[in-house]
């Protein structure tokens, strides 16, 4: 009897309950991955995203061959593919761990409804987010909508149970499952190869995910809340895209954080992931639709395509800004608090659409994520939960100054932008000022 273990946010050995319990039963494990494009609702992903997935698969490959298990890699619909490979494999216990997005969800149900009607095993895990969206409620039992009493309700939770060893090794299985060859998904860019900054800021996968982690308990962690808002510092974790993609699991970051007795402000930031994905989970629109309905009538002016190609490209004339904006071409990364001006300028400079973007840092991140990256926006934007109040424009120049007063940051990745922005910084604030009295009058 074989165990089919199909991987999807979790491209990780250690600490992957699904994977665990398919050892734990003995017999043959066969791991899938499933390349959907074709299910309903799921977002297709954006391109720096398909880079960090190839090599992440790439890697995740080889850990499982340590392990004896071969990796499956399949492209289509996973309704149809998932009890096709389950068959192929001879496997009659299929294990995955949770995604937590609407369609996503509809999917898992569909493909255990159907394997459990034709006799197998089928189960779920939690490894993904400390505290699934629907453990944590009010008192009137719904979704909070308020970061802190959020946060308070997560911490008078059970603490987070320790992460997993990774399994032993695994029986070989009889059964030859066909696979794709992963180049032929060309999930990396060619021509143009725009990736050239990816390859030299990240080395994608597991083991490098863990000596990232180790790196930053034992040097960044301590100075992190001190530090973590200066983007010249690079005094952040950076583990973004290890948690988007699952190379750790939370268990493990928020146990070694806590070991380390790092600052609670690094916990609590893992706890704004958690609550992205509980908002999420009450809103599964959170990427085109505003969460505050008064914001519909947010009086968008006509497109200024010019202005956003400056944006994108860094040539907005605003050094933080571009500096910003370069750093997330280049390296697939942002600092969070430049992630906060930009976004900031881009709405109640410029006057652009937040979801405009939005669909921008979903294409650019490696971090890119389907809740935290419009729960952020919408944060920003106002239209959000517990956002920023609407009026709190960030001034870009001021930002700089606070933050970063060396101009680290900014001699790094925009030495040559000077300050001449291609909007006049205070009479575009009146303007979304004006903008914004617009919607609140409508309420
Ligand atoms: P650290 O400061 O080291 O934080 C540790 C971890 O906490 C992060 O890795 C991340 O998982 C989590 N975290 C920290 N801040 C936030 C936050 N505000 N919301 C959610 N989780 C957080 N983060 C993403 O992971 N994916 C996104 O697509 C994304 N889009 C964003 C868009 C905008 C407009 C803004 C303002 C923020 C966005 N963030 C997103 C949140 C945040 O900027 C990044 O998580 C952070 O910069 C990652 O760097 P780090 O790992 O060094 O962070």
């Amino acid at each position: 009897r074989a165990s089919l273990v199909w991987f999807r946010d979790d491209l990780r050995v250690t600490d992957n309950p699904a994977l665990s319990a398919a050892a734990a039963r003995g017999g043959a494990v066969v791991a899938l991955y499933v390349l959907d494009e074709e299910s309903e609702g799921i977002r297709p992903l954006g391109g720096a995203a398909r880079w960090w997935l190839h090599h992440s698969l790439a890697s995740l490959a080889g850990g499982l061959r340590d392990l004896g298990i071969p990796l499956v890699l399949r492209r289509g619909q996973a309704t149809r593919i998932v009890p096709e490979v389950a068959a192929q494999a001879e496997a009659d216990a299929i294990f995955w761990n949770r995604r937590y997005g609407a369609p996503e969800r509809l999917v898992d149900a569909e493909i255990k409804r159907r394997l459990r009607s034709e006799g197998n095993q089928v189960a779920s895990f939690a490894a993904s987010l400390l505290h699934e969206p629907w453990t944590v409620t009010t008192g009137s039992g719904g979704h909070y909508s308020v970061f802190t009493p959020f946060w308070r309700a997560c911490q008078n939770r059970p603490a987070p149970r320790a992460p997993l060893p990774a399994p032993p090794s695994a029986a070989a299985g009889s059964a030859r499952v066909p696979s794709d060859d992963l180049d032929d998904w060309q999930l990396r860019p060619h021509a143009p190869d725009w990736a050239g900054g990816l390859a030299e800021t990240w080395e994608p996968g597991e083991p490098a995910a863990r000596r990232q982690l180790q790196r930053f308990v034992r040097s960044g962690l301590a100075d992190y809340d001190r530090a973590r808002d200066e983007p010249g510092l690079e005094a952040t974790s950076m583990l973004s895209p290890r948690l988007r993609w699952g190379e750790l699991s939370p268990f493990t970051v928020w146990h070694e954080a806590v070991a380390a007795e790092g600052g609670s402000r690094f916990l609590t930031e893992l706890g704004w992931r958690e609550f992205a994905w509980h908002t999420l989970d009450r809103f599964p629109d959170l990427a085109t639709r505003n969460l505050r309905p008064e914001f519909d009538r947010f009086p968008w002016p006509c497109l200024d395509e010019d202005a956003l190609r400056a944006w994108r490209r860094g040539r907005t004339g605003v050094p933080l800004v571009d500096a910003g904006m370069r750093e997330l071409w280049e390296t697939g990364h942002m600092h969070n608090r430049v992630r906060m001006v930009v976004a900031s300028f881009l709405v109640k400079n410029l006057l652009i659409d937040w979801r405009i973007g939005e669909q921008w840092f979903w294409d650019t991140l490696v971090d890119a994520d389907a809740a935290s990256n419009p729960f952020n926006w919408q944060w920003v934007a106002g239209s959000g939960a517990d956002a920023a109040p609407y009026f709190r424009v960030f001034n870009p120049v001021r930002q700089a100054e606070k933050f970063d007063p060396q101009r680290r940051y900014i001699d790094r990745w925009a030495a040559d932008s000077r300050d001449e922005p291609i909007v006049d910084l205070r009479e575009t604030r009146r303007a979304a000022l004006r903008a914004y009295d617009e919607v609140k009058s409508a309420r």
